[in-house]
């Protein structure tokens, strides 16, 4: 495609990227703190502001590609929207009335009598994020705030001297030969003042600001892995607001460091009679057949678990990789005209398993350190810098940073002596500040190879026999209540265009039907909830085996980018529109 075609040019004056709590909070704050300095202008007979506010989305609507657990810490919220609890249409599902932590061997469980308090969360909400941003965005649309679905940015625009101005987003109507369809349309170039970041994890337009400016901090962001489904249980089986955490089975390394996995799983009651279970796992794990779909339809056969779940069935499912490094591998959060928030800048307290209140502080902070930047007429680095110091002088700070060794800890130690060193972190970070970081390392350099893992004769490796959905497996899938991967993507509503280039970029297929396949045994097949990856016999191949990349699976997880040990792929925007159709997770 000519660069040199036309495309159309919009004018904002703000530009937030990304549709999720972090962005529409963001837009919020400083469209309140417009609206505020214009009624004191008037009574005071001055000029008023005038601002242009957008948020770009890539989903086809507002909570499309939403996914989280979600209990909610509504301290941001009560901040942005002090009235949310006497307001009808804000979107609860129950609140939290009874909660306990189970410790799960393979066979048996027991409940610890103390839940620890970073996890108590009675009274809070348990929300459905999805339908919280359709609400949030409904307060936007109140506000004059544009919001333009279906829209992916595909790369950031500078002006001469650096300075980012907008961004371009992605052409529509591209075949599968990189051709143009007849449907072709270019993309847009939507210039702002500032661009306001808030994609989620590993996000597109976040690995350029990065990059260009070199923003990422020596420790690496860090990420796990969630699984979610919704189950519809028996009428009347949900009474009230619970919560369920769990350790331990089916994560082996939860105990110690030895087999390199850790996570844990939640099961919280939703309204109605519907329930939300998810897994999350590490993405450094060392198993190279480490597969979170498949641990989450195990840890469904637990009895604890099953006596839960009783009669349920599988009506929704969805992944989603989480940054959980939090204080201790933030990147520079501005940059000249531009700033990152939310999930895209590690704004997530593991050690709470709780994001979204971060994440939408980090976008009201950033919302009016734009502000700022509004009265004064200046939008370079010295301004966009306020946004970094709000956060210094915010609870963010006070709440994520005596947390910034959570992950590391536990993930590097097992729970047991991770805990006692995370305890003891606690107390020395206030001390010390940044020079207590634990060092992380980059996830794709945690998996080992098979050999590594099982032993040189491999003989340790599971050998399973019943085939699913072109797979083997142990398991027995009825596809309601325990879900092979096509079924569950089936539930989770992905579908793109299929006649458009692949959006995961495989920098060297040949490399997967060899050097991965051998030492790694491509661990693409596992770690891809949504069986994107498939090897597959071709004999025209010299291998007698090729890649198959099946995108239109894709539910945006962005695991493949983060877990592949050999960083051979990459997660892109697909046409817009395409994707999850989550709803209600
Ligand atoms: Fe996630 Fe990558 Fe699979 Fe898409 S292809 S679902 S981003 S692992």
């Amino acid at each position: 495609m000519s660069e040199e075609m036309e495309r159309e040019t919009f004018y904002t004056d703000f530009l937030f990227v990304g549709a999720g709590p972090a962005c529409l909070s963001g837009a919020i704050r400083l469209r309140n703190m417009i609206d505020d300095h214009n009624d004191a202008a008037e009574e005071n007979g001055e000029e008023p502001l005038d601002a242009r506010i957008m948020i770009l989305e890539k989903g086809s609507d507002v909570g499309s590609h939403g996914i989280s657990g979600a209990v909610l810490d509504p301290r941001a919220l009560s901040e942005l929207f002090p009235g949310w609890k006497e307001d009808d249409t804000f979107p609860v599902e129950r609140f939290v009335e009874r909660e306990s932590m189970l410790m799960l061997s393979e066979t048996s469980g027991f409940t610890i009598p103390i839940m620890p308090p970073e996890f108590q969360d009675h009274g809070k909400p348990i929300i459905s994020i999805a339908k919280f941003q359709a609400w949030l965005a409904e307060r936007c649309e109140e506000r004059n705030i544009e919001i333009l679905t279906a829209t992916a940015g595909n790369h950031l625009l500078f002006d001469d001297n650096g300075q980012v101005i907008g961004v371009r987003t992605r052409d529509f109507g591209i075949g599968q030969n990189g051709s143009p369809r007849e449907d072709f349309e270019p993309g847009a170039d939507i210039m702002a003042k500032v661009t306001i970041l808030g994609e989620g994890p590993r996000g597109h337009l976040s690995r350029q600001l990065f990059n260009k400016f070199d923003m990422l901090s020596s420790n690496p962001i860090t990420y796990e892995m969630g699984c979610k489904e919704i189950l519809e249980l028996p009428k009347g089986s949900v009474k009230d607001g619970f919560v369920y955490l769990t350790a331990g089975y089916p994560l082996n390394g939860s105990w110690g460091p030895l087999n390199g996995t850790f996570g844990g799983a939640f099961i919280y009651s939703m309204g109605g009679d519907r329930v939300a279970i998810g897994l999350l796992a590490v993405l450094d794990a060392h198993n190279p057949d480490q597969d979170v779909h498949y641990m989450l339809q195990k840890l469904k056969l637990h009895p604890k678990i099953r006596e839960i779940l009783k009669g349920g069935k599988v009506i929704k499912y969805g992944a989603k990789a989480v940054t959980v490094g939090g204080w201790g591998c933030m990147p520079k959060l501005y940059a000249p005209g531009a700033m990152v928030i939310g999930d895209s800048a590690s704004f997530l307290n593991a050690a709470r398993i709780k994001g979204i209140h971060l994440a939408m502080k980090s976008g009201m902070l950033a919302g009016e350190a734009a502000f700022e930047c509004l009265l004064a007429g200046e939008f370079g680095e010295s301004y966009t810098k306020m946004y970094k110091d709000k956060i210094d002088d915010s609870w963010v700070r006070t709440e994520m940073e005596v947390s910034q060794n959570f992950h590391t800890n536990i993930s590097k130690d097992g729970l047991p002596i991770g805990a006692m060193k995370y305890g003891l972190s606690k107390v020395t970070t206030p001390l010390f500040g940044a020079s207590s970081i634990v060092k992380a390392h980059e996830d794709h350099s945690g998996m080992k190879t098979l050999e590594e893992y099982y032993g040189k004769d491999r003989s340790e490796r599971p050998q399973f026999t019943k085939p699913s959905s072109g797979r083997y497996t142990d398991l027995e899938y009825d596809n309601e209540y325990i879900v092979d991967k096509l079924h569950a993507v089936y539930l989770s509503g992905s579908t793109h265009e299929e006649m458009q280039p692949s959006h995961l970029l495989v920098a060297d297929p040949n490399h997967c039907v060899t050097t991965c396949r051998e030492e790694y045994g491509n661990p693409c097949e596992r770690y891809c909830p949504a069986q994107v990856y498939n090897i597959i016999d071709d004999e025209s191949s010299p291998h007698g085996k090729r890649l198959q990349v099946d995108f239109s699976n894709c539910v945006h997880c962005k695991t493949c980018d983060i877990r592949d040990p050999y960083q051979n792929i990459r997660w892109v925007p697909p046409e817009a529109g395409g994707g999850p159709q989550y709803g209600d997770m």
